[in-house]
């Protein structure tokens, strides 16, 4: 079990996969043996929490108490780049196809996913890049009318 790694699921701020060393499969949850081949025991795989929102909803009614009182609040099913699929909740507005990073809040007591739209470099042009440029084509002669008239 040395090759184990905690998760969330334990209260670790982590998200963790498994995949088969036999094949290319990889899943989320934890299983002692590949589901598509059979193969075991699979090895633990770290995830970066890095992925684009694939689905996205808005919770209205919650299922208990505890989530009740953070409704109306949004969950995300987030294709990560290592090519698994993770559920988390999410800013209300989350966008399908937005870019997220998976952070870690602890929700009704528990420590649950969070994924948050990274932000992109481009299309933020404002405040940067906007310099003292455009007037610079007026070439002051440096102390030109100071050094020639020493002539007598
Ligand atoms: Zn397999």
């Amino acid at each position: 079990m040395s090759a184990d790694l905690d998760d969330w699921t334990v209260g670790a701020p982590r998200l963790v996969a498994q995949r088969c060393g036999a094949c290319a499969a990889r899943w989320l949850f934890r299983r002692n043996f590949c589901p598509q081949c059979g193969c075991q025991p699979p090895q633990p795989l770290a995830l970066t929490g890095v992925g684009i929102v694939h689905a996205a909803t808005v919770v209205h009614r919650a299922p208990d108490d505890e989530f009740r009182a953070i409704a109306p609040y949004a969950l995300v099913l987030v294709e990560l780049d290592e090519a698994v699929r993770v559920m988390g909740h999410a800013p209300l507005g989350a966008a399908i196809g937005a870019r997220v990073e998976v952070t870690f809040v602890e929700i009704a007591g528990r420590l649950l996913p969070y994924f948050c739209p990274i932000p992109t470099a481009t299309g933020r042009s404002d405040l940067s890049g906007q310099g003292d440029q455009g007037d610079q084509g007026d070439q002051v002669d440096p102390g030109g009318a100071w050094t020639s008239p020493s002539s007598k």
